[in-house]
């Protein structure tokens, strides 16, 4: 039966290294995407998209960049 002991020992060694790795990590909370799709506005200039934080707001409108809004404000004078 050595077969059988060759498979035992090193199931045994598999299931003490997967308990190990399992506390090594230990318990970690689901991590959040930095930045998801609700979170993007459109520039009204240029039309790309960008994360609402990093975003310039201007009443209703948001824009990527400080050039764009003062651009966009030009044109509608
Ligand atoms: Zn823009």
């Amino acid at each position: 039966m050595f077969g059988l002991r060759i498979l035992l020992f090193f199931a045994g060694i598999a299931l003490v290294v997967w308990i190990l790795v399992r506390l090594a990590r230990g318990p970690r909370p689901p991590q959040r995407p930095r930045v998801k799709s609700g979170d993007t506005v459109k520039c009204a200039r240029c039309g790309v998209y960008v994360p609402r934080e990093e975003a310039l707001r201007d009443g209703e409108r948001y824009y990527c960049s400080d050039k764009h809004r003062l651009e966009d404000q030009g044109g509608r004078q």
